[in-house]
């Protein structure tokens, strides 16, 4: 029996003191004032919505363990400044913190990061640490702070390596995942998420980062944008910047998750990506939230789609189980204390 470990749950659906308190953080921060203290949230708020909406459906769809992180379209770095990104990702953190308490067998932490348009990555690197000390075994790593535009510079630039150096240090994976979009011209789910997923690829296609950092590991979620759709056209694109192959390149250290609405979709993915390199995920509750028509499901309930797949056991436990726990060391470890 594989352990059902869902590597990408977000908390969207908010104890509402914490929802309000971010409008008024917005709200002062426009005025040039302080931003109100925090409020008490009981551990019955946090109860309640996990149990009326993650907690409910992982068990109607039989997953056992979530990875669990901030709401990702709340993230928004690009608003205010870099102190009010500090704060908010402390308060978001704090709040993974205390579901994983009141849920530890459930949910696991990963963190968002106080990243911010104007800001070196200190902040992150402090928040990290913290969040690793609280439990926390990974992050999400925001590609794009400006929400929408790509101004900053590509993943293999130098700008983030002290960041990575910490992840090495710490053992920890980054999902690269962006935010709300700020860009009318980018729907933030259906155009800017799997840009960025495609766009994070090409741009570590194009470096080498992973020869300074051989154990450095990224999460490309939504199934990895439209990469694997196009895998022969990143194969030949190495080919042509007399790059290794990708095998080498960059597969040892790149991992697609099953973010992907339907079944053609999996089968696609299974059968191109190496299952090495699939993780099992959902990201629910949130991208798409609707019933398929077609099958009479809902389209994130990911964990079908997998099942169906015409895979060895071994494989479709690599895919439940066994890559999350080698891609996520600090979870193997937790797991292993717990007799898992
Ligand atoms: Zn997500």
């Amino acid at each position: 029996m594989s352990l059902i470990i869902d590597c990408h749950g977000h908390y969207t659906v908010l104890p509402k003191g914490h929802d309000v308190w971010r409008e008024e953080q917005k709200a002062a921060f426009s005025a040039g004032v302080s931003a109100l203290p925090y409020p008490l949230i009981s551990d019955d708020e946090i109860r309640d919505t996990i149990e009326s909406n993650q907690l409910r459906l992982i068990k109607e769809r039989g997953a056992d363990l979530t990875i669990f992180s901030p709401r990702a379209s709340a993230m928004a770095p690009h608003v205010g400044d870099a102190a009010v990104a500090k704060e908010w990702a402390l308060r978001c953190n704090d709040l993974i913190a205390r579901v994983v308490e009141l849920f530890p067998d459930r949910f696991v932490g990963v963190c968002m990061l106080p990243q911010s348009p104007q800001a070196d990555m200190a902040n992150s690197i402090a928040e990290l640490e913290r969040c690793v000390d609280m439990g926390f075994v990974g992050c999400n790593l925001n590609p794009d702070p400006g929400g929408g535009h790509f101004r900053h510079p590509p993943l293999t630039d130098r700008y983030w390596y002290p960041f990575y150096e910490k992840m090495v240090e710490l053992d920890v994976p980054a999902m690269i995942h962006v935010s709300g979009s700020c860009n009318p011209a980018m729907h933030a789910t259906g155009g800017y998420y799997i840009a960025a997923d495609t766009i994070a690829f090409m741009q570590l296609l194009e470096g080498d980062l992973f020869a300074d950092f051989p154990s450095l590991r990224f999460i490309i979620p939504h199934g990895g944008g439209a990469v694997p759709y196009h895998w022969g056209r990143y194969r030949g694109l190495a080919d042509m910047l007399k790059k290794p192959g990708l095998d080498t390149h960059l597969m040892n250290n790149i991992f697609f998750d099953t973010c992907v609405y339907h079944q053609p979709g999996i089968d696609l993915l299974a059968d191109v990506i190496d299952n090495k390199n699939i993780l099992f995920g959902s990201e629910m509750v949130g991208a798409v939230r609707g019933i398929d028509p077609t099958t009479g499901h809902y389209f994130d309930d990911t964990k079908r789609y997998v099942d169906a797949l015409d895979i060895s056991e071994a494989e479709r436990h690599a895919i439940f189980e066994g890559n999350a726990r080698r891609v996520f060391p600090r979870l193997d470890a937790q797991l292993r204390a717990r007799g898992l």
